[in-house]
């Protein structure tokens, strides 16, 4: 299996070759052309798609699913506590974790077109189905319904449950950091925790990345 990260205008979405393949998240809107582009790059038929599957339900992460389903015709999935915003393309109760997060907040969390999701995620389910080893655990904090997944090979997809680096994961991509924004910062910390547990060889994330196992330790050992 190859996790393949597509960098975006704000966040990474990720193409995850298997037996299948499936996409993580797809951007913020209007990035569909360079998602599918770097699909094709990675020598993926589209046709070998399976699934879409998000790891949160923001702006920049659910922004192009609508237009991708129209394109792909392949089924979505969001769990179950984060399915109000493909629903509704909203982005639910964000918190500016400081100065600078609030003026991000200003710029990045807009309404995007919404859609059905076709799976609603409530248990933490295998993705034998879609042709990915890999299973779905629930990271919640980042978004109530924020998931990661652990992947066969021992990495990790982990959305934003922390970040890699500053603005925006431009600058030092491969420190781990806090998220500008959060749910619930307990549910955060308790959700790097388990993530540590699970030790991962390789971390990826929304924005900046991929982190390695010994910096997240180093950056988070006041809370582990
Ligand atoms: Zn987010
Ligand atoms: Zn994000």
């Amino acid at each position: 299996m190859e996790i393949i990260k597509i960098k975006l205008s704000v966040s990474n979405a990720y193409l995850v070759k298997d037996k299948k393949s499936i996409l993580i998240d797809t951007g913020s809107p209007k990035e569909a052309d360079k998602i599918l582009s770097a699909v094709k790059k990675a020598g993926v038929d589209v046709k070998d798609l399976s699934l879409i599957l998000h790891t949160h339900g923001h702006v920049d992460h659910a922004g192009s699913t609508a237009e991708l389903k129209r394109r792909l015709r392949i089924p979505s999935a969001i769990h179950k506590d984060d399915a109000f915003m493909l629903q509704t393309g909203t982005n639910g109760l964000v918190n500016a974790i400081n100065f600078e997060a609030e003026i991000y907040k200003k710029i990045l969390v807009k309404p995007f077109e919404a859609s059905e999701p076709d799976i609603i995620i409530e248990n933490e389910m295998l993705l034998s189905d879609f042709g990915v080893d890999g299973k779905i655990i629930f990271t919640s904090g980042h978004t109530k319904g924020s998931i990661s997944i652990l992947f066969g090979n021992n990495e990790m997809i982990i959305g934003d449950v922390m970040m890699g680096g500053f603005m925006g994961g431009n600058l030092f991509a491969s420190r781990p950091t806090y998220h500008y924004f959060y749910n619930n910062l307990d549910e955060i910390k308790s959700s790097i925790k388990k993530i540590v547990n699970l030790k991962p060889s390789k971390v990826y994330v929304g924005h900046g990345g991929p982190l390695l196992l010994e910096d997240v330790n180093k950056r988070f050992s006041e809370i582990l």
